[in-house]
C-alpha cells in the first residue's frame, strides 16, 4: 500500500487511511484502478458488493482481496 500512496506523510496516511473503512474504500479504488476482471470470463466490468466484487455479466462475486497478499490473512486491512 505504501508504494501506492507515495507523497503522503505518515500523519496524512493515518488520517486518510487509518480506519479500516476508509482503508477499504481506498483499497477498492486501487483494485478497480488496476482492473478487477471477472476470474471466470475476464469481464472487466464489475461492481462493489460490500467487501466483495461482483461481475456484471455472470453475477459471480469474489473477495476484494482475492489474488493479493491480503487474500490469506484475516488481519485488519490497516495492518
Ligand atoms: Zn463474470
Amino acid at each position: 500500500m505504501r508504494a501506492i500512496m507515495q507523497g503522503l506523510t505518515d500523519a496524512e496516511f493515518e488520517r486518510l487511511y487509518g480506519t479500516e473503512g476508509s482503508c477499504l474504500a481506498a483499497w477498492v479504488k486501487v483494485r478497480q484502478g488496476a482492473g478487477m476482471p471477472c476470474p471466470r470470463r475476464g469481464n472487466p466490468k464489475s461492481y462493489d458488493y460490500d467487501r466483495r466484487i461482483g461481475c456484471t455479466r455472470c453475477d459471480m462475486r469474489w473477495s476484494i482481496t482475492s489474488g493479493t497478499v491480503m487474500a490469506d490473512t484475516k488481519l485488519p486491512l490497516t495492518t
